[in-house]
């Protein structure tokens, strides 16, 4: 067996101890006879999988009781019209554009209502976070909409819009548990796992209960309907058991390895070691303004697209898989989720001097 370092944005690495763990439940988990892929959604032994999973994540999260988890399928995608017909009673809602991903959020949104843009970087190539300390925010917004680390881009909000009151909602898919957070500064937190805690197929959403509302855009089918999920425990129908139960495994190796905190502090020991060689390096750079660079994606280019794939495909035959960016954009990116080792930065790192010294002309 070999494994290589694996940079990708999504799905992504996942810590080996949990991999592990599931291969030797596989074919018999705790007696049971059979896999957790096989086992009724409705078996003790899957309710004690659900109900320890949610006890795991309050814990990490200290979510309050006035807040509900719920595990939806969709992916975060389909948040992107929960959202709107969940929330949307005045049919208004403020949205900070920071990439893509936020963008879509918008354009699903106004299926829904009328939808105000109230900051964007989008003419700068979303390389930075917009100042949000005093934005045009509508008196009758239903809510603001950010997405709060973007993927892409590789920006991160290190502090949060000032809503003047509003409901915050905010995606948080490829931060999700990367650092604490405090819950009650937002009506709505929801992350598709496959970033940084789990299989794809997931999406974890944590709801301010008084938003858990029976009075829902008309037309809203019962399975975006928050409550009923809610209501349920998110069992109204079969949910994604397997990857709820990797996400269980995953929020105890969190806890056993020092739970969040330590989590940032190892985040922020990995990003600054490929920050500061980009900023000392002669041939490759990093594409973010350097106050709202992301902890979990980190983009970088040498400016010569030739090269840039030569690095890609070298770093490849060198075991390190998936640094090219994204389609859209181009270069490289790593992506060093709670997941990735040290030592995966440190090979990383060592290899770009490498190759700098190689191809600096
Ligand atoms: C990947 C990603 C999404 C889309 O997730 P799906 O689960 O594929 O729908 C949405 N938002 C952010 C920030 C992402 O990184």
């Amino acid at each position: 067996m070999s494994r290589v370092y694996n940079f990708s944005a999504g799905p992504a690495v996942l810590p080996e101890e949990v991999l592990k763990e599931a291969a030797e439940e596989m074919m018999d988990y705790r007696g049971c006879g059979m896999s957790v892929m096989e086992m009724s959604h409705r078996s003790k032994m899957f309710q004690q999988i659900i109900d320890d999973a949610e006890a795991d994540i309050r814990t990490l999260l200290s979510i309050p009781d006035n807040y509900k988890v719920l595990f939806l399928q969709g992916g975060a995608s389909q948040q992107f019209a929960a959202v709107p017909m969940n929330l949307m009673v005045n049919k208004k809602a403020c949205y900070i554009q920071t990439g893509q991903w936020a963008k879509k959020a918008a354009q699903e949104a106004k299926l829904y209502g009328d939808v105000h843009i109230v900051a964007s970087s989008e003419d700068k190539t979303y390389s930075y976070i917009p100042d949000c300390s005093d934005l045009p925010i509508d008196d009758d917004a239903d809510y603001v909409y950010i997405c709060e680390n973007n993927t892409i881009y590789g920006t991160k909000y290190k502090t949060l819009p000032n809503t003047k009151g509003k409901l915050l909602v905010s995606d948080v898919s490829s931060c999700f548990l990367s650092e604490p957070m405090d819950i009650t500064k937002y009506g709505v937190v929801y992350g598709g796992v496959q970033k940084n805690v789990g299989p794809a197929g997931l999406v974890i959403s944590i709801i301010r209960e008084d938003l858990i509302r029976d009075e829902v855009l008309p037309g809203t089918p019962t399975m975006l309907k928050w409550k009923t999920q809610a209501d349920n425990g998110s069992l109204y129908n079969t949910p994604n058991c397997y990857a709820i139960y990797i996400c269980g495994k995953v929020f105890k190796w969190l806890l056993n390895n020092g739970g969040l905190s330590e989590m940032q502090r190892k985040n922020e020991e990995k990003a600054a070691l490929l920050y500061d060689f980009l900023d000392s390096s002669k041939l490759f750079k990093g594409t973010v303004r350097k106050e709202d660079r992301s902890v979990m994606n980190v983009p970088f280019i040498t400016g010569d697209e030739e090269l840039d794939a030569k690095f890609v495909a070298e770093s490849k035959a060198a075991g390190m898989e998936n640094l090219k960016g994204h389609r859209t954009v181009g270069g490289m990116r790593a992506s060093i989720y709670n997941a990735m080792p040290k030592a995966g930065v440190e090979k990383l790192v060592s290899f770009m001097e490498d190759f700098e010294k190689k191809n600096l002309k």
